[in-house]
């Protein structure tokens, strides 16, 4: 068997919390196993206080992070429903692809990329959509945009609308309070800030969303109206619904709780000390930031390609020589945009500056 040791991945941890690795390394236990039943319970009640909701319908779906965005569109939307997405990187793109495929009339509001969603012309865009849908943290882009203001500005509006949140990058390194920023359904991915492998998706639905869900979606496997029997369970208990990958779920369960343990504001602050550090230090080498001021994701830094410089092989060059990983830019900006994700366990002042030091040999500034 070969080991390495990726220090850094674009888009998510290749390294994540130990406390999840020995997770995935434990015995493992069966999806009936009272004790796996438990640590599910465990699990849905650690993503509740990590995301500040009490939604009961809160649970980790078995899939990657799209599957979260797929489950709360084939839940929600019916053919020919308004639906308002914003449109400021990849992920917003792609919810405009899903949503278009359970038949919403999809209201696109896009902005440049590099810039955080507008609430206002959110707004505008449509008087009464049955939902609005934006990326809280925008991993394609490395921008953050204020949920919480675009939440409270709708419900003021509206009873009707709901509001979907994209927290794939944002749960577990950007502190949350769905509930008082009055979002409806939310998903994320367990690769990103969560510090795990890829495989879950960490999912809540608040009663609101329940009371306008779909009531019988295009897709068995992401019907929440047999889901959540599979986490809670009615009178007769919890109930067979698919086997769930129970080491997964270990997996996030202990990083959930070296989350808690070390405080989820100790966390954030790291994640923001990390990515400041490296901020920092990208400017002083002379390196142009892509995000717009005021709104740099923390967890994720764009910057731009110097002129003349060749994105990949400094990519090629970062990996082989020094074990770290460092993401592309997306679309558009595939050959002219860096994207270096300090996530998790990752999230730390040493890992910035291994990461300004080997670039900074490589482009010999
Ligand atoms: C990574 C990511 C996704 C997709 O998650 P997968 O785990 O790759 O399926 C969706 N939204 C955002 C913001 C992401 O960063």
């Amino acid at each position: 068997m070969s080991v390495t040791e990726r220090t850094l991945l674009g888009p998510g941890p290749s390294n994540p919390y130990p406390e999840a690795t020995l997770g995935l390394a434990a015995p493992i236990l069966g999806h009936l196993d009272p004790e796996f039943v438990a640590m599910l319970e465990r699990t849905c009640e650690r993503l509740r206080s990590l995301w500040g909701t009490r939604n009961p319908l809160t649970l980790p779906l078995s899939g990657t992070g799209s599957l979260g965005m797929e489950a709360a569109f084939t839940n929600t939307v019916r053919a020919g429903d308004q639906v308002v997405v914003a449109v400021n990187g990849l992920f917003g793109e792609r919810m405009c692809e899903v949503a278009g495929r359970y038949g919403a009339h999809v209201v696109r509001v896009d902005h440049d990329w590099g810039q955080p969603v507008d609430v206002q012309r959110v707004l505008d865009a449509h008087p009464a959509p049955a939902l609005v849908a934006a990326v809280h943290a925008e991993t394609s882009t490395g921008v953050v945009s204020d949920i919480g203001a675009l939440g409270r500005a709708l419900r003021e509006r509206s009873e009707d609308t709901l509001l979907l949140a994209d927290c794939v990058t944002s749960l577990g390194g950007t502190p949350m309070a769905l509930d008082e920023w009055r979002v409806d359904i939310a998903y994320s991915g367990t690769q990103k800030c969560l510090g795990v492998a890829p495989g879950l998706a960490p999912f809540t639905f608040s009663e609101r969303a329940w009371e306008h869900r779909v009531q019988s979606p295009p897709v068995w496997y992401l019907d929440l109206g047999l889901l959540g029997a599979y986490v809670r369970g009615g009178p007769g208990g919890r109930t067979y619904h698919h086997t769930a990958p129970t080491s997964m779920v270990a997996s996030l369960d202990a990083a959930l709780a070296r989350i808690e343990q070390e405080g989820m504001e100790e966390v954030a602050a790291r994640h923001e000390a990390a990515g400041a550090r490296l901020r920092e230090g990208l400017r002083e080498m002379g390196l142009e930031l892509f995000a717009a001021e005021g709104h740099h994701l923390a967890q994720l830094t764009s910057v731009r390609v110097p002129d003349g410089v060749d994105s990949g092989k400094v990519r090629d060059r970062l990996l082989r020589e020094y074990g770290l990983e460092i993401g592309a830019g997306v679309g558009p900006y595939a050959a002219s945009v860096w994207r270096i994700g300090l996530m998790g366990h990752n999230a730390r002042l040493d890992r910035a500056e291994l990461v300004l030091a080997a670039l900074r040999r490589v482009l010999e500034r």
